[in-house]
């Protein structure tokens, strides 16, 4: 069955009119019990923006029944077969489902699994949209560089199953390929350079990036940062590294310890700035701009807790990005000074102020990403102020503590606002109906109070009427 992809956009800050925040996901898988062991081996072709893919799939189901993987629609099958022999299996519209007739054979087994695939979506070398610039770029193999997001089925992944790989991905010389995971090695060889991962249960699934990168890794006390960046930008390793560390380290001693491997930062060819599970992948232009390090870094970085470690609900709202951007970007004006605290509520004042009519306007529950300025302006500005009205209201003792309680309880496992009312009440020492709202959907904190204040406020700000 294919799985449900619910791209998502993930805003850093507005950042001149280079940087956008997205986010490419899938749904999050629920097991139901049978295992899939993948030994993958992709190889890029650049020259014909294709991929050829190998895969040995160990097979563990709980119970008999049929067996199917979504692989991308583009995809051409060479062959399938089970313990050495051909096996049928139709293909259809990204579905490959092993022959339902003969179910009881696949309940151990080893299936081999030979494919292609062309990626080749135009990338936005010089975007028109510089809201966000990569969207609609789900999967690219060039002479460039290579991007697949997960969704785009560059690899077989089998429904309702916990998943683990081993993977290999060879490409043309100095090519080397990073994913969410644990790097194994880098081999050089003559005319091609192989990269090995290693990935257990990834819920999401899994992105490919893949280039000439220059790789740097440094460890403390525990945790390892790593760099992917290109020849061009290689002096900006250092500076990344240090940071990363040191946001690794703050965030693990406010949240909870980080729920992954290492973390890596990864230039892209074209502009974008995706936070996918421990690795962010930012463009060039984005990296080489000196305050990254200390703004979308750290907003990426806070992403592996909230978004990437507790997975969003969206059924009732995406409250990932309000919450990470107040406990990245605010909080870091918050530890620099009380005006710096104050000049980002203002301007978060501001921004719903003036790009959100009552035409545009929608509650937190239906935000699920940034496609405009008011869409950012509400699921992103306005639910961050929403979070620092809520510790305002229960104090910073309870909010702290709901936080890391939060993430223990839900570490990749989907929350909702529901949730997180919860655990804010069970911290309170009260109930928070009141704050939330008690209107149709009592799920989500309601607008309307906090858009008449903001509007005031915003319009006392500026000291002229707001719009
Ligand atoms: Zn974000």
């Amino acid at each position: 069955m294919r799985r449900k992809t619910i791209p998502f956009l993930r805003l850093a800050l507005i950042y001149l009119l280079v940087l956008t925040g997205v986010h490419g996901i899938a749904g999050a898988k629920i097991s139901t019990g049978s295992n899939a062991h993948h030994d993958l081996s992709i190889s890029l072709f650049p020259g014909k923006s294709e991929l050829e893919g190998r895969d040995r799939i160990r097979i563990e189901q709980a119970e008999r029944g049929s067996v199917a993987f979504f692989l991308s629609p583009r995809a051409r099958i060479h062959s399938v077969r089970i313990d050495g022999r051909e096996h049928p299996y139709t293909f259809s519209r990204g579905r490959l489902a092993l022959n339902p007739d003969r179910s009881e054979s696949t309940l151990n087994v080893n299936l081999n699994l030979h494919y292609t695939c062309r990626f080749d979506d135009p990338v936005p070398v010089r975007p028109e949209n510089t809201d966000n610039p990569g969207f609609g770029v789900s999967g690219t193999i060039s002479a460039l560089g290579t991007f697949i997001l997960s969704g785009a089925g560059w690899y077989p992944q089998m429904a309702d199953a916990r998943e683990s790989f081993k993977l290999h991905v060879d490409g043309p010389a100095d090519t080397v390929a990073v994913t969410g995971g644990r790097l194994l090695g880098i081999e050089r060889q003559d005319t091609r350079t192989i990269s090995r991962w290693r990935i257990d249960n990834p819920l999401e699934g899994l992105s490919l990036s893949a280039g000439p990168y220059v790789v740097e890794q440094q460890t403390l006390n525990g945790m390892t940062a790593a760099t992917y960046f290109f020849m061009e930008n290689q002096q900006l390793a250092p500076r990344y590294l240090e940071s990363s560390l040191r946001y690794l380290k703050r965030y693990s001693d406010l949240f909870g310890t980080y729920p992954f491997d290492g973390f890596a930062v990864v230039e892209n060819f074209f502009p974008t700035g995706y936070g996918f599970p421990a690795y962010t992948l930012m463009g060039g232009r984005v990296l080489r701009l000196p305050f990254i390090p200390e703004t979308s870094l750290p907003h990426e970085i806070v992403h592996n807790w909230w978004g990437n470690g507790v997975l969003v609900d969206f059924a009732s709202g995406n409250w990932c990005e309000g919450l990470t951007s107040y406990t990245s970007d605010y909080l870091n004006k918050e530890q620099a000074s009380p005006d710096a605290a104050a000049d980002y509520r203002r301007q978060a004042l501001r921004n719903y102020a003036s790009l959100v009519s009552p035409a545009t306007d929608f509650p937190l529950s239906r935000f699920q990403s940034r496609t405009d300025p008011a869409t950012k302006a509400v699921g992103y500005d306005k639910s961050a102020m929403v979070f620092h009205m809520l510790r305002k209201e229960v104090g910073d003792a309870a909010f702290w503590a709901a936080l890391r309680d939060l993430y223990r309880n839900f570490l990749f496992k989907r929350a909702s606002w529901k949730d997180l009312r919860q655990i804010f009440e069970h911290h309170a020492g009260r109930s928070l109906k009141v704050f939330s709202g008690s209107g149709s959907n009592d799920r989500v904190p309601r607008t309307y109070d906090w858009k008449l204040s903001a509007r005031n406020r915003a319009a006392m700000d500026t000291g002229r009427p707001a719009a």
